[in-house]
């Protein structure tokens, strides 16, 4: 415990300011009060990881009927098969119990329906300074994309014949998931 404190002592500096997560913080408190995760091994327990968006409106457990413990969850702007996801997949695959793998990108998506050029120009916007150089990966063709993804997963030399993996599109909308791919 003594380490715990000096580890903190040597953040401070970076630490924001007081009462900016208190409401996170509290929350926490209460979390951890109830805590029923404790002990978990960290494998996958129904053997599934999900490639999905940041989006706020996406819940990837809860839409396909998952608890913690359950799955590997990776996400980016888009859901994308980017190569951090693939090194988390084939940790996920031959470490952590995964043999189903969902790609899943959803409807209303802001990198398929922005070029990067308005992406940029709406970030300049907010930052007031320029952002053109900053690099966001639109999706000009989702269904392309999606395609390209699952198959970047499945002709991957460390990726198992027999891990199964399928495309897959959220309607933010409905709620629903269909198999694309
Ligand atoms: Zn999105």
């Amino acid at each position: 415990m003594a380490g715990r404190v000096d580890a903190g002592a040597t953040a401070s500096a970076s630490v924001p300011a007081v009462g900016t997560f208190d409401d996170l913080l509290a929350a926490n408190r209460a979390f951890a009060a109830d805590f029923r995760f404790g002990g978990f091994d960290g494998v996958a327990h129904a053997g599934v990881a999900i490639v999905t968006c940041m989006d706020s409106r996406i819940e990837p457990l809860g839409m396909f009927g998952l608890t913690p413990g359950d799955a590997k969850i990776f996400r980016n702007p888009g859901g994308r098969v980017t190569p951090q996801a693939l090194e988390a997949l084939v940790l996920g695959v031959h470490l952590l119990g995964v043999d189903r793998i969902l790609i899943v990108p959803h409807t209303r998506c802001a990198v398929a329906s922005n070029t990067e050029q308005e992406l940029r120009a709406r970030v300049s916007a907010s930052a007031g300074i320029d952002a053109s150089w900053q690099h966001f990966s639109v999706v000009t063709d989702q269904l392309a994309s999606l395609t390209e993804d699952v198959q970047k997963v499945r002709s991957h030399p460390l990726i198992p014949d027999a891990t199964q993996v399928g495309g897959f599109l959220y309607d933010v909308d409905t709620g629903h998931v269909d198999q694309r791919v």
